[in-house]
């Protein structure tokens, strides 16, 4: 992957030297047909896997009728999108964006505002995790308080202290101070590692925010449209959150986000205070409503369930058996961390030489995100291909086959 100086693009991803020129269901093939088994999914965002037929033709279909219409108009698949959004949440009120992190923008904006027309300016810091991931705009950047994605690009944006995960005084002090207008979090940490917050300290979050007067904001941009098993994340712990942004997966592929708000957290949106261009606009409303037909089908979290248990078993038993390889297993439904005792990189080439696509996240995770449509069969081909990987990075391993 050495820097192609001819290339005119931003030198800005670290791309696998793979190209593909058609999907369908969980595979992707190359131009030369290779196949390959995609559990990154576009790291969470091919819920419904590539080419699904329902989503295909929901876009072709409003393809042909109507692409684009400014917010300026009534847009009815942006209502009926967010009727249905609210009716399977917390919610009364939704806000679409292209992205997951300007779907965090509106929340922390949402959050601001609601303070502001309370009559309390002052209160806008917003308190999140070490290790979170929340985009990557300036704000964003803020609010996760990485330094290697704030590295260069001047000041931090005011407003955004991080805690230490898992650290409850820290977190009762600093919740106490009378600044503060939300609290952001991950209910599983996505690029962090996979790393889940117990529901009993999302229950506890909770209890303080309104026990302060704090919003409570869940970062399900990656978690959220049946990834963990739920619709939502929260939905294990029964902690419902004030605000909450969504994107990823609700389209399917197709960009688009949402932020969620109760009836009361989103009294200070009032018009003019928000706006996008393209947000909720015909074509991704389409496809959300299509990806929505599937998720909320009676029976699919039940399916998202039953594989997460079998890979999640599986994985074990791999773990069991090559622990100089593999480590912990974590998270949640079909969002699995497998916690590798080689750096993660090495596991994800590993994996792809044996055609199956995984994405690294932070701590040494790789992390394995199928497509929620994957089937029993497609898992049993995927464990056979991630054990063929780990197997040649094993000594035990390499002893067997010596
Ligand atoms: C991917 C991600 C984001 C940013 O979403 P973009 O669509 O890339 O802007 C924010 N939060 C979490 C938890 C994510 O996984």
């Amino acid at each position: 992957m050495a820097k192609d100086a001819h290339s005119p693009l931003y030198d800005t991803y670290a791309r696998a030297p793979l190209s593909f020129e058609r999907g369908e269901g969980v595979w992707l093939v190359t131009g030369e047909g290779r196949r390959y088994m995609d559990f990154a999914a576009g790291i969470a965002v091919n819920s419904l896997g590539h080419a699904h037929p329902h989503l295909v033709a929901a876009l072709t279909e409003q393809a042909g009728k109507l692409w684009h219409l400014s917010n300026l108009y009534e847009i009815p698949g942006q209502r009926r999108l967010a009727e249905r959004l609210t009716a399977a949440s917390f919610a009364d009120r939704a806000f679409f964006t292209n992205s997951g992190a300007e779907a965090l923008e509106c929340a922390i904006k949402t959050a601001r505002r609601y303070h502001y027309v309370d009559g309390t300016p002052e209160r806008y810091r917003i308190l999140t995790f070490e290790g979170a991931f929340h985009g990557r705009t300036l704000a964003t950047i803020a609010a996760g308080g990485q330094a290697k994605y704030l590295e260069g690009f001047g000041p931090k944006a005011p407003g955004f202290d991080q805690l230490p995960f898992g650290d409850h005084e820290a977190l009762k002090q600093a919740a106490a101070e009378p600044d503060v207008a939300a609290i952001l979090i991950e209910p599983i940490q996505g690029e962090g590692g996979v790393r889940s917050v117990p529901p009993q300290c999302l229950q506890g979050l909770r209890d303080l925010c309104d026990e302060h007067g704090i919003l409570l904001i869940y970062d399900e941009v990656q978690t959220g449209i049946g990834r963990t098993g739920r619709f939502y994340a929260y939905e294990h712990s029964g902690a419902a959150p004030d605000i909450l942004a969504s994107a990823k997966g609700i389209g399917g592929g197709f960009p688009m986000g949402v932020c969620l708000a109760t009836e009361a957290a989103a009294r200070g949106m009032t018009p003019g205070t928000h706006g996008s261009t393209y947000g909720g606009n015909p074509l991704a409303m389409a496809v959300g409503n299509a990806v929505l037909d599937v998720v909320l089908d009676e029976g699919f979290m039940i399916h998202v369930q039953d594989m997460a248990l079998l890979m999640k078993q599986s994985l074990a038993s791999l773990a069991d058996r090559y622990p100089d390889v593999v480590g912990e297993i974590r998270g949640q439904g079909l969002l699995i961390g497998l916690k590798a005792k080689v750096p993660n990189v090495q596991l994800v080439a590993a994996l792809r030489d044996e055609g199956l696509l995984a994405a690294p996240a932070g701590d040494n995770v790789v992390r394995l995100l199928p497509p929620l449509i994957v089937t029993a069969d497609e898992i049993h081909e995927a464990m056979g291909r991630i054990e063929a990987a780990v197997v040649g990075l094993s000594l035990a391993g390499q002893r067997k086959s010596a």
